[in-house]
């Protein structure tokens, strides 16, 4: 047997299964890579929401990352739920000793809040996230609450997104992809993706589903299976693209919330 592409997620954990963690190595299986994990948070959780999380210690958010790196090795990794400044400075450390960020790709998920506005994220990090973990990233991926968080910038149109990626950009990210799905107003899901100099627009169909939990997080983990093989970021983002509008298509019922968007369809 070959041992297939290695990817590392560094994440929180959501106890009802739908999204965090559990979410990204459901993707990256179903992917065909395989899938490890830095363990940064321990949410308490279900289909309703989160109602409590606990922090792992930052030095063995960090410990985790050097273990696996220094063995296994990592051919692309991402974030997802990082909790504390604390964790940032921890996990961007940590990336610089084993090459996440330089020779290998990272992909940066600004994970702030649930989809039912529980935080995930102290707002004292957002500072962080951006000092320090988008300019080691190959990719950033936030969704539209994020872009507000992060930058300012209040999207309700297409001109706003193009607005929204360079101040992204100028942060410092190789390469921005700025989600346009809680853009409501639009008929349509148009990721817009940036590097600096060129923007590509990658439409996608809206469907009206209830369940949609962990979509941020099985996208950014398809795409990091792509970039775990070698492959170039626009390549990557459209097979995301097609990962995920096929995961949504197949969500299912859990609990009395929202259930998860699943990678088998
Ligand atoms: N819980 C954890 C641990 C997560 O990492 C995330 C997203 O990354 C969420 C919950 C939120 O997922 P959603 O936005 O689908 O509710």
């Amino acid at each position: 047997m070959t041992t297939p592409p290695k990817v590392l997620t560094i994440a929180g954990s959501d106890s009802g299964g739908g999204a965090g963690l559990q979410a990204d190595l459901r993707a990256l299986f179903a992917c065909g890579v395989h899938g490890m994990t830095a363990v940064t948070a321990v949410t308490v959780q279900n289909s309703l929401g989160v109602t409590g999380y606990t922090e792992i210690p930052a030095d063995v958010v960090a410990a985790q990352i050097v273990a696996v790196a220094s063995d296994i090795g990592v051919d692309a990794a991402k974030t997802g739920m990082l909790a504390s400044a604390a964790i940032i400075e921890a996990v961007a450390d940590a990336c610089d000793r084993v090459g996440i960020g330089a020779a290998v790709p990272f992909v940066v998920d600004p994970v702030a809040a649930s989809m039912h506005g529980d935080p995930l994220l102290a707002d004292a990090a957002l500072d962080a996230l951006r000092v320090l973990l988008f300019p080691r990233a190959t990719i950033v991926t936030p969704n539209l609450d994020e872009v507000r968080l992060l930058v300012g910038v209040d999207v309700k149109s297409r001109e706003d997104q193009y607005e929204a990626a360079r101040a992204l950009h100028a942060l410092g990210p190789r390469w921005v992809l700025v989600k346009g799905g809680h853009l409501w107003t639009d008929p349509q899901c148009v990721d817009l993706l940036y590097d600096g100099s060129e923007f590509l627009e990658l439409p996608g169909p809206r469907y009206d589903v209830k369940h949609t939990h962990g979509s941020g997080d099985t996208l950014a983990s398809a795409i990091s299976s792509r970039l775990a093989r070698g492959e170039d970021v626009p390549t990557a983002v459209r097979y995301g693209k097609e990962f995920i509008v096929r995961s949504v298509a197949a969500a299912y019922p859990l609990g009395a919330g929202v259930g998860p968007v699943s990678p088998l369809w």
